[in-house]
């Protein structure tokens, strides 16, 4: 894990709703109902190893090594877990950290949740559908939505738009 200065960055705001929702109901993944749910073994099953990782099991690819880091084309980014359409290419920037990076999320798609592994608090963001893990969103983007969600490129899978 290399820019930890940049995860070192603390959100200010306060946890939205969701996550006070998901926090009432207790912290851990499988404590939530979602509209897809599988078992642990069916989602090792249709997931490859590195996508398993991420997705069920939190990790985080490297930086600078993810397959949609430069894709600039028109088109839709889906929950590489469920299909859920989670963002689309007029929301991706580049960060310069090595994620691909968005600044707003469709509605209703990203549930957030404290985290307060590897001794910093940071917020992490999951798929509304299934739960996966995606990655994180911070308070320090540069466009007017003052957001960065920070997204591992194997939680998602691009589409292009048909033109
Ligand atoms: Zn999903």
């Amino acid at each position: 894990m290399t820019n930890l200065s940049f995860h070192a960055c603390y959100p200010n705001r306060h946890v939205r709703t969701s996550s006070d929702l998901l926090t009432s109901q207790g912290k851990y993944i499988a404590s939530v109902t979602y509209e897809v749910e599988k078992s642990d073994e069916d989602w090792r099953r249709q997931l490859e190893p590195d996508r398993y990782a991420v997705l069920r099991k939190a990790a985080t690819e490297a930086p600078f090594t993810g397959s949609l880091l430069h894709v600039d084309a028109n088109g839709v980014f889906s929950c590489a877990g469920c299909g859920q359409h989670l963002f689309t290419s007029a929301q991706k920037f580049d960060s310069g950290t090595g994620w691909p990076s968005f600044d707003a999320c469709e509605p209703g798609t990203i549930i957030e949740r404290e985290d307060r592994s590897l001794f910093r608090r940071r917020t992490e963001i999951l798929c509304s559908r299934c739960g996966g893990h995606l990655g994180h969103v911070f308070d320090d983007g540069p466009t007017p939505t003052g957001l960065r969600y920070c997204v591992n490129s194997l939680a998602i899978e691009f589409d292009v738009e048909e033109t």
